[in-house]
């Protein structure tokens, strides 16, 4: 899978991409990825990549001529590969859309600055439009790492376990179930007796509960849409309408 990264601050991906699975993952040729700067397709003495809003107002907004440029010259190196706006204004990213976007051959990520991009740019040149959350950040940079990041563990090859996506939290609509590990007791308090049992199905069963317990304590919105059935809907909704009670009294 080919990412390529359109941004006007290529140095700000060395460190999150030099290191552990991801630099793992590009070593092992799992992943490429290919970080651009947009300064490259501009084309005046200075390089300039924004100018000031038609309108007036404050900050700057980013040109339409060398974003345009650059993903043209981009699409032909990342053939089918969905052009991705990162702003504020996008589809909020999900695990869901994470492991669709694993499913693609190539992503060509924009990282916008100041005001934002020329929306020229938005209308014509992207497929898709992603936000990291309702807050708004300086620039598309993070957002792209967290994109980047959230898909490449999903490809597969890219971590040592090839199993180790599939339980995880918001895999499969609900959370994690508890993790511990060595040592058995710290502070007097225990690591659940089962975890140490060795009883590989009654762990499973041990899991899943908690799985579900911990879903519909922290986040009871999830549950709706994670296809429970039976004793195990019947469980979480107890938890919710104890929950419920206890905020309401
Ligand atoms: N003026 C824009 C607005 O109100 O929608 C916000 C611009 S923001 C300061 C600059 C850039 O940061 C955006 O173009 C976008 O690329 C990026 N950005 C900021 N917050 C983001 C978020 N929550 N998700 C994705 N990208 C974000």
């Amino acid at each position: 899978m080919k990412f390529d990264i359109l941004t006007i601050f290529p140095a700000m991906f060395a460190s999150p991409f030099g290191e552990s699975i991801i630099k793992r993952a590009v070593e092992a040729g799992v992943v490429e990825t290919r970080i651009h700067d947009l300064r490259a397709w501009a084309t005046d003495k200075h390089r300039v990549t924004d100018d000031y809003p038609y309108g007036g107002g404050p900050g700057m907004v980013m040109k339409v001529e060398p974003l345009a440029r650059a993903i043209t010259s981009l699409r032909e190196g990342n053939p089918g590969a969905p052009v991705i706006l990162l702003t504020p204004q996008g589809t909020v990213f999900n695990q869901s859309m994470a492991q669709r976007l694993a499913g693609q051959t190539g992503l060509i990520l924009v990282c916008g600055r100041y005001e934002g991009v020329d929306e020229r740019v938005r209308r014509h040149y992207c497929d898709m439009e992603i936000s990291l959350g309702d807050f708004v950040l300086t620039g598309g940079e993070i957002p792209a790492m967290a994109v980047v990041d959230a898909v490449l563990r999903l490809i597969p090859g890219a971590l040592g376990g090839e199993d180790s996506t599939r339980e995880e939290s918001h895999s499969a609509g609900l959370l994690e179930y508890p993790q511990y590990t060595r040592p058995a007791e710290f502070e007097g308090e225990a690591a659940p007796e089962i975890l140490l049992s060795g009883h590989r199905a009654k762990i499973e069963a041990w899991r899943r509960r908690e799985s579900i317990i911990r879903t519909s304590e922290k986040r009871p919105d999830l549950i709706e849409k994670a296809g429970l059935e039976g004793e195990e809907m019947e469980l979480a909704m107890e938890i919710i309408r104890k929950a419920r009670e206890k905020n309401e009294g």
